[in-house]
Parts: C-alpha cells; structure tokens; sequence
C-alpha cells in the first residue's frame, strides 16, 4: 500500500477517523501531520487524544513546542513550526523511541530527525468544511495500521 486517501466533511468527522487510528496504534509509534494552518491537525490530534483515553484539552502546542499528555499511552504533541531553518534537536529521540506515542505538526522542519518507520499524514482544505486527508505508511506496522483504518 503506498497511500490510502479519507475525506471528512466535518471536524468530528477528522476526530473519529484519528480516534479510530489511536486504536491501531502502539508504544513508540510516530505520526507527522502535514497540512496548511486551519487544516486540521490539531484537530486530528484530539480526535488521536479522545482514542487515546486523554481527558485533559488538547489545544495547539505552538508556544512550547511538545506538550506531554497522559492517556492510556502518553500522547507527545509537537508543533515544531517554530524550529524552521534552526537544525535544533530539541532531544526528539527521547519521545520518539519511548513508551509514548508521538504526533508532529510541521514535520518538514525537523526531517531530519524523524525516524524512518512512521506514518505520514497530509490534510488538504477541498473547502471550507471538506478535508482530504491522505496516510503514507512507512514500514510494515503502518501498512498494516493502515489497513486496520480502511476497514
Ligand atoms: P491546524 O492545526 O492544521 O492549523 P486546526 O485543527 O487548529 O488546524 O483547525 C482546523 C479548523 O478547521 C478548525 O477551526 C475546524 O473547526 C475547521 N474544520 C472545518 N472542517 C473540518 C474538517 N472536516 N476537519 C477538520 N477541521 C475542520
Ligand atoms: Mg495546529
């Protein structure tokens, strides 16, 4: 499988396709979302948080760069748009090969440090209430994640 595509015609629609996915997943497993402001990542994120059984709010991290929430895994949220162009390793393998699951906004900014198994997630606006949100798996774990999500 090289892509599987979803649309979601409201914002609790993007949450229960990411409550959906939080299921699938396991310790250590890593997603970057890619999408334009207003896409939708945050809110895919709490939909991934909701599945994760995390009761706090999860709200943009953009000020703090990772926020730590505790459900039946930790959920380690990073907006890392701010560390555009700065080559900073702010210490991600500590959250990416941990007990933990971790999800990334603005991944292009630290490619370099992502690890090479993980699931890739863009989300394109088709309008204004319509989302095109399309999962590239690396690695036979995400394939069969992805697999899992069609279903
Ligand atoms: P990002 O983190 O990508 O900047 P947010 O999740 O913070 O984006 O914001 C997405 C915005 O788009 C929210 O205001 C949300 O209500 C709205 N929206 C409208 N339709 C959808 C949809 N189908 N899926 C997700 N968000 C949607
Ligand atoms: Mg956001």
């Amino acid at each position: 499988m090289k892509s599987i595509k979803f649309i979601t015609k409201t914002e609790g629609e993007t949450e229960r396709l990411a409550k959906k996915l939080a299921i699938l997943l396991r310790a250590g497993d890593v997603i970057t979302l890619k999408g334009d402001l207003g896409a939708g990542k945050t809110t895919f994120t709490k939909g991934l948080g909701a599945g994760l059984g995390v009761k706090r709010t999860i709200n943009s991290p953009t000020f703090t760069i990772v926020k730590t929430y505790q459900g039946e895994l930790p959920l380690y949220h990073m907006d890392v748009y701010r560390l555009e162009g700065s080559e900073e390793d702010i210490g991600f393998d500590e959250y990416f090969y941990s007990d933990g699951i971790s999800v990334v906004e603005w991944p292009q900014f630290i490619e370099e440090f992502l690890p090479k198994e993980r699931l890739d997630i863009v989300i394109t606006s088709t309008n204004e209430k319509e989302r095109e949100i399309t999962c590239y798996p690396i690695g036979d774990h995400f394939e069969r994640v992805c697999e899992g999500l069609a279903r």
